[in-house]
């Protein structure tokens, strides 16, 4: 995985602040530098490469942002594209807003909610060129969070795991209902005891019925399949 060099003293210091804020609230199981360099900052530029190929000012959304990743690496390392970071707890937020103040990051908005609700609201419904989720819920259920926000022709990108099979064919319904081609696996590795992962990129292909996202908790509940 490529650390861009003029962005690496910033991402070093993410991990620092990062695991700061990891001691008073729960948000990730990585606690040494190494760890959350390796497992939360190379793991989000896995991506890197496709938003370079996009290329542009692009619209980003983070889905389940969590403790920010992957949205913070990548926001740090793509100045030039405006990102928005979604998860329906507040505190996670209230720690990635601190992170990203003592960072000066600029291209970052937090917003708080559930990908059910805020996938209807006009300013947020098919607004987004790219939209990403790390370790959110399974195919079926993340790609009823994502889709909704997806422009037509736009990209959704999933960290996924390698042994993916099960899952896959579990969301062959999920795809066709939300209209999502599943267009490239992309494995890569990391270092150490990390191994080799996948993105999944999606294609959005056309609008989205209006019937999605269904509501609050039964994407969930009763996944598409
Ligand atoms: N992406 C981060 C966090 C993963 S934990 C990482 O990879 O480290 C999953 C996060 O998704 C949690 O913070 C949870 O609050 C959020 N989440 C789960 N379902 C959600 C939903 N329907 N809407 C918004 N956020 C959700």
């Amino acid at each position: 995985m490529e650390v861009p060099v003029e962005h690496e003293e910033t991402l070093h210091r993410l991990v620092d602040i990062f695991l700061q804020e990891n001691e008073n609230i729960n948000l990730s199981a990585f606690r040494t530098q190494e760890h959350c360099f390796v497992g939360n900052v190379l793991d989000s530029l896995a991506a890197l490469h496709q938003l370079k190929i996009e290329n542009g000012q692009l619209k980003i959304i983070d889905i389940g942002t969590g403790g920010g990743f992957p949205l913070l690496p990548l926001a740090i390392c793509s100045p030039q594209c405006q990102f928005v970071g979604l998860d329906s707890t507040k505190k996670k937020l209230d720690a990635i807003q601190r992170i990203v103040d003592a960072l000066e990051i600029r291209n970052v908005q937090l917003l708080t909610g559930r990908a059910e609700e805020k996938g209807r609201d006009p300013q947020h419904r098919e607004q987004y060129d790219i939209v990403t989720a790390r370790a959110v819920a399974p195919l079926n259920t993340l790609l009823e969070y994502c889709s909704p926000f997806v422009k037509p022709g736009g990209t959704i990108i999933c960290w996924k795991s390698l042994n993916l099979d099960q899952e896959l064919q579990d969301s062959l319904l999920a795809r066709a209902e939300l209209s999502c081609q599943l267009s490239e696996q992309i494995q890569y590795e990391l270092p150490e005891t990390f191994g080799k992962r996948q993105l999944l990129i999606f294609e959005k292909r056309t609008p989205l019925s209006e019937k999605y996202p269904r509501e609050v908790g039964v994407p969930k509940k009763k996944p598409l399949i």
